[in-house]
């Protein structure tokens, strides 16, 4: 099958995995990680998901529970982490802090990522990002000219600490449209929903912008991609640098005496706090 084959040259061709490793598959419910898990299954790489419920509404809840019944379905194990009850929700740190909910999920996800990674002994976490996700953010960043994220930009991070498990993406190669395809003739139940935060996000636009080139030019996104992977992306390789320091609350890299993950869920305690303190002085007047 075309979508398998793929997948399995993107694995092959860039030294993402090998059968003897164990790779955590990161899967939110969504068509492109199901259909990533789904395939690797069926090409025999050893697999354990790992599943963020973000604390996110209905959102969330039909996620995991889209997860769950996959992981029934094909008897996997999965690592379900529960954001909610380790530390703060997305909707608390957007609530509590001035970033986006976008930014401040991303920072969550990387951290839980790694985490659970390490504790597990996992060499290497998969992503369900496709063709689509990579063109657009290539193009974001092109747009804004984001160095140190271009010399990032890759199907394959390899481990820069640690503490940082590399990261690989399978379906990089393959479109958003292929991996529906797939995960409907597979009869896999996903969520098709886009997160509520996700709405007029930048993303968005730029893949919008690549459907029209792609529909005037076949083959657009794919070359894009490929083209800078090959030519443009060594051009930037010296400007990547990885954390050199080691945050002191979690003990995970980070660029000053904690990382970005833990500032944030600092900057939400502090204002819990600040407001619980206000909100006893109140009830006493
Ligand atoms: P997104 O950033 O939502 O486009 O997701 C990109 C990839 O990150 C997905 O294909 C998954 O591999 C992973 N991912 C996103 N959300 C979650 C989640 N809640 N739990 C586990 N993995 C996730
Ligand atoms: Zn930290």
């Amino acid at each position: 099958m075309f979508f398998q084959r793929q997948v399995q040259r993107a694995i092959e061709k860039e030294h993402m995995f090998t059968l003897q490793e164990s790779v955590l598959v990161a899967v939110s419910g969504g068509k492109d990680s199901l259909a990533l898990w789904d395939v690797l299954i069926d090409l025999g790489y050893q697999t354990v998901g790992v599943h963020l419920d973000l604390g996110i509404g209905e959102y969330s809840r039909v996620s995991t529970a889209k997860t769950d019944a996959f992981v029934q379905r094909r008897g996997q194990r999965l690592i379900t982490v529960r954001l909610g009850d380790e530390g703060p929700a997305v909707p608390t740190m957007a609530a509590f802090t001035r970033r986006p909910a976008c930014a401040a999920c991303g920072t969550a996800k990387r951290h839980y990522f790694d985490h659970v990674a390490i504790d597990g002994g996992f060499p290497v976490l998969a992503t369900g990002h496709n063709l689509d996700d990579e063109a657009a953010r290539l193009m974001g960043n092109v747009m804004r000219w984001r160095v140190d994220h271009l010399a990032k930009q890759s199907p394959v991070l390899e481990s820069t600490h640690p503490r940082f498990v590399r990261k690989v993406k399978p379906l990089f190669r393959v479109s958003e449209y292929e991996a529906a395809v797939y995960a409907f003739f597979r009869g896999i139940d996903y969520i098709i929903d886009e997160c509520p935060n996700s709405v007029g996000a930048t993303q968005l636009l730029y893949k919008d912008v690549l459907n029209r080139l792609e529909a005037a030019m076949p083959g657009s996104k794919l070359s894009f991609v490929q083209e800078f992977l090959r030519s443009a992306r060594p051009a930037f390789a010296t400007a990547s640098s990885s954390p050199p320091q080691t945050c002191e609350r979690c003990g995970m890299p980070s660029f000053g005496s904690v990382c970005s993950f833990c500032n944030l869920v600092r900057e939400v305690e502090r204002k819990q706090a600040g407001r619980a303190v206000a909100q006893r002085a109140a009830d006493n007047l």
